[in-house]
Order: structure tokens, then sequence, then C-alpha cells
């Protein structure tokens, strides 16, 4: 058996970035830029209105005062999208003309013009633009480049996708992009107790849940697995299937029958199969039996079928490789130490993870052990946070005391 901080290591060091892919934008949410983006624009790429008013040259109100207005000749409407050359309308500012034009908000402003008067402020009367002061030069006006220049790195290698840089990489008009690889999942529950939820139970049946969950739990990675199954615990047919997922799956997850039962048969089958082990047992609870190996490139995790052994497992071993395939640098859970809001007592050699909830409290933020900590139990799921993390031997842990947390 061997520690968690040893297990960690063994995936870290199988686990690779998978091959760069060039793909299309829409499918890249949740992955990790693999090269440096440099843009193509400037952004803005064009002079334009940052309200609905009226665009003119500032300086053209500059003899305005009260009871001396100045009159500006309001010459068209320019909405968003419009160009607006070759209107033979003289410009704002030019020698011939006093002008303004009506403009919506992002319209592409007119050429003399500097300077946007809110609709809400402005004074239009008769076709005219009507100034009793002074309008400073500028003022609702997003300038070309304002934000960044073509040519400028936009985003560095290693940056991860999420909406807002799918947003960002359309603004700049790209429409595909340099990523690491998503990896190719199966998830292989096994149990011949397993009935799919919506059916009914038999004496002695189970619902499957382990599969819902890690399917989700992978949907909010934005992997979508290639393989989701079921299978009883009859070796031949449980034999093809894990044959056919190694094929095709950079990792595959089988869940349940990887103990010591008489009808556990996934360890056998994957040696049989060619998978070499690197390790079966972690100190730990829940899941102990937790197995990981290795067939040429793909990773096989075999994790303990009870449904919180295969949460933790999942997020303390599955998820960090499956981040470095994906080419996270930081790729485990983040961690913060937080002060317990209730004491624990724990009496065991192993390290032990409980399944908390996140508080604020009027002291700041607070762990709380969640009630049915059982392995079999999966209603604390649903409020959980993130994994305390309870040391071996230590057996009394005080209320206020801080101890490391794993946060979802
Ligand atoms: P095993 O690891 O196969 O010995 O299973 C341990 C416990 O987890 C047993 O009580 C199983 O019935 C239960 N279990 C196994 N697979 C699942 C599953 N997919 N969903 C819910 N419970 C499961
Ligand atoms: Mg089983």
């Amino acid at each position: 058996m061997i520690t968690y901080e040893e297990a960690k290591k063994l995936i870290e060091k199988a686990a690779k970035s998978l091959p760069v892919q060039e793909i299309l934008l829409e499918d890249s949410l949740g992955c990790v830029v693999a090269e440096d983006i440099i843009s193509p624009i400037s952004l803005p790429s064009f002079d334009n209105s940052a309200m609905d008013g009226y665009a003119f040259k500032s300086s053209d109100t500059v003899k305005a005062r009260p009871g001396k207005p100045v009159y500006l000749r309001i010459v068209c409407t320019i909405k968003a999208g419009q160009p607006n050359t070759g209107t033979g309308i003289p410009a704002p500012g030019a020698a011939s003309g006093m002008t303004a034009y009506k403009i919506m908000t992002g319209a592409l402003m007119p050429k003399g013009a500097d300077t946007v008067i809110p609709q809400e402020i402005a004074l239009a009367k008769n076709g005219f633009l009507v100034f009793n002061n002074f309008f400073g030069r500028g003022r609702n006006v997003r300038y070309e480049g304002e934000e960044l220049k073509k040519g400028q790195q936009v985003l560095a290698k290693g940056a991860a996708i999420n909406p807002g840089t799918i947003g960002f990489l359309a603004s700049l008009g790209k429409s595909r992009v340099r990523v690491f690889g998503k990896p190719r999942v199966s998830l292989v529950a096994t149990g011949s107790e397993l009935v799919e939820p919506g059916r009914p139970l038999s004496p002695g049946k189970i619902y499957d849940s382990n599969s819902f969950m890690i399917a989700a739990a992978l949907s909010k990675m934005a992997i979508q697995p290639a393989l989701v199954k079921t299978v009883p615990d009859k070796p031949k047919v449980l034999r093809g299937v894990i044959a056919g997922a190694l094929q095709k799956s950079d990792i595959l997850i089988l869940m349940g029958g990887v103990s010591t039962g008489d009808y556990d048969y996934v360890k056998p089958l994957l040696q049989e199969l060619g998978v070499s082990e690197i390790f079966w047992k972690v100190s730990q609870k829940p899941g102990k039996p937790v197995y990981f190996g290795k067939k040429n490139s793909t990773l096989v995790f075999g994790l303990p079928g009870n449904p919180a052994s295969v949460f933790v497992c999942f997020y303390e071993y599955v998820y960090p490789a499956l981040r470095r395939m994906m080419g996270f640098a930081n790729s485990g859970l983040p961690s913060a130490m937080l002060p317990l809001q209730n004491r624990v007592r724990a009496d065991q050699s192993k390290l032990l993870f409980l399944k908390g909830k996140v508080a604020v409290t009027k002291k700041g933020r607070r762990v709380i052990p969640l009630p049915h900590q059982g392995s079999h139990m999966l209603s604390s799921l649903c409020d959980t946070d993130g994994f305390i993390l309870i040391p071996p031997r230590k057996t009394v842990f005080q209320t206020g005391e801080r101890v490391p947390v794993h946060l979802l």
C-alpha cells in the first residue's frame, strides 16, 4: 500500500499533455491554448460611438455660450454597421460647414468628428444640434486600438478557455484555435446489482449512480465520454468491453469490481489484456483499493465502487490526470487551509477525506464536516464544496483548527 502523496506523484509522471490540435472555436470550451495568440486586428478596429447621440467636432462648439448658442446642422443618421464614406456632405469641422451626425452606439465615427453628445442630454431643434456651452473633445468615443493593437499578444500558451475567452477570440475574428487535445474517455461501471434509474428495482438491486455522477463531472470539464457502459460481473462480457475501451481511450475509468471480492474481475482482466499495474491500494479512506495502470499511452483507473470512493478518487486522481493531458499547469483541485466549524474526532491510520461544506460565517470562511460520511452514502455529496483532509494518526481536531481543504 502506498501513500496519497506517492500515488499523486505516480499519476503526475504518467499523465502527459496530449498532442496539439487545431479545432473550431465553438468546440474549444474547457481546453488549454497551445500557442501564444497574436491579434490579427486592433480592438476596437475603428473609431466608433459609445452612445446613441450626435457626432460632431468639439472645436465647432468652442464659441458656444449661454445666450449665444452654436448651431450644427444634422446631416444624416449613421447606423451601426454602416460604412459612412462618400456622403458628399461637408465633414464636421470642415471649413465649409458646421455639421453633426445622428449616430448609434457602435457606429463608425464620421470623418472629422471627434466627440459624441449622448441623445439624453443633446438639444436638437429643427434639424440643428444646439450647444449653449463648449462640449469637450473625445467624450463618448471608443478609439481604434484603445483596448489592443493588431499584432499584440493577447493570450499566452497555457491559458484556459472559458466562455469569456471564446467571446474574446470571436471578437478577434478567430474561428479556429490551437489547443492541447481533449482526452478520449471511457466510463465503465461494473456490478450485476446495477439497474438504470427509471426502471423498477428488484430485490438486491441498486440504481447505478456512479456512471451518472462521473459523466456529469466530466461534462463539467467539457469532456464528452466516448463510451459510458454498465456491465454485469461476467468476466467474458467485461473483458470484451474493457478490450474495446482500451483501444479507443486516452483514459479508461472503471468503477467497481476492483477490490478482493469473489466477483471483482477488473484487476485480473486488466492484467490479461496487457495493462501494467502502477499501483493498487492507497492508504486512505474512502477509496483504499483504487487501482492505476497503463497500457501504451492509455491510462487506466479502477475506482472502488462505493459512490463516495468513486467521487473522491475521481477528483483526487483522475481529474488531475485529465487536466495534465489537457495541458493545464495547475492540474489538481485548488487547496485552502480553512478553520473547522466543529470538532472532529478521527480514529484511523489512513488519510481521511471528509466531505465538507464551506460556509461564510461571522468569523470568516469555515469548513463544516457534513453528516453521512459513509462511503456508500451520497446525500452529503449534494452539499459538498470540497474534501477535508484529515491526516493519519492525529485523533482530535478542535473547532477553529485549520485543516487542508481541496475545493471542488
Ligand atoms: P465494488 O467496488 O464493486 O465492490 O462495489 C462496492 C459497493 O459499491 C457495492 O455496494 C456496490 O453495490 C456499490 N456500487 C458499485 N458500483 C456502483 C454504481 N455504479 N452505482 C452505485 N453503487 C455502486
Ligand atoms: Mg461490484
